[in-house]
């Protein structure tokens, strides 16, 4: 089948400022177009009807956001927890769930790997700055374009594969991965040990990266290899 047929399911996003819009920021579909695909936005929908849409897609990708709530591993908010979406929430989970049990391809960007982790049993950081000691600065006040920290990718992974040892990124969150869930390894970090990126050593194309590839794409031809691969791997079946 040619990449040109292979549909790929794109996690709507939701947030309190416009509680009636599902929307997605237009660099995730643009990227998957970019990579051969066609991008379909998923929104909020009953259980069986979503699990009848995620049969007919190729792969997978779980947009960034508003904050996991905390309680989904099991802890109260800590004062530096964000924004919340029940609702976000509650399709984010289902799509995950239903992607690592049918070993579907999953892209999970930014709160895409935050949710990645807490389906598998992980935890996270509410709030890097009050929670993690002599961190860098993972609020970005740059183009979303322009990499601003430095992460060290890990040997032997696809992330490293794409590449090499290091790779400039974005970094537009303040959340992070705590304690890795079950069946993920590390695939990259920050120079103050924060998790940047992971990948599942029991599917065969789970990557989740906390930064943002499909804004640098444009500007950096290396964050649309990401992409490609994705997109391959989605077309491989
Ligand atoms: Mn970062």
């Amino acid at each position: 089948m040619s990449n040109r047929q292979v549909l790929i399911g794109l996690v709507a996003q939701h947030n309190n400022d416009h509680p009636n819009h599902f929307f997605l920021a237009r660099a995730y579909s643009q990227a998957i177009i970019n990579a051969g695909g066609i991008p379909l936005i998923i929104p909020h929908q009953p259980p069986k009807q979503l699990a009848s849409l995620l049969s007919q897609v190729r792969g997978v990708v779980l947009t960034g956001g508003v904050d996991v709530d905390p309680q989904r591993y099991g802890e109260e908010p800590h004062p530096g927890c964000g924004e919340i979406s029940p609702l976000r929430d509650e399709l984010d989970f289902a799509v995950a769930d239903w992607a690592l049990r049918h070993d579907l391809p999953l892209l999970a960007i930014c709160r895409g790997i935050q949710v990645l982790n807490v389906a598998l049993g992980g935890t996270l950081f509410q709030d890097i700055p009050a929670q993690v000691a002599g961190a860098l600065k993972h609020r970005q006040q740059a183009p979303g374009w322009y990499g601003t920290h430095e992460v060290q990718l890990e040997p032997a992974t696809l992330l490293s594969s794409i590449w090499g040892g290091s790779l400039k990124v974005n970094s537009l969150h303040h959340q992070a991965i705590k304690r890795l869930g079950t069946g993920l390894r590390l695939a990259a970090t920050a120079s103050d040990g924060v998790i940047e990126a992971v990948e599942s050593t029991e599917h065969r194309f789970v990557v989740g990266v906390q930064w943002h590839p499909e804004l640098m794409e444009e500007h950096c031809p290396a964050a649309r290899e990401l992409f490609r691969k994705f997109v391959e791997a989605a077309a491989a079946d």
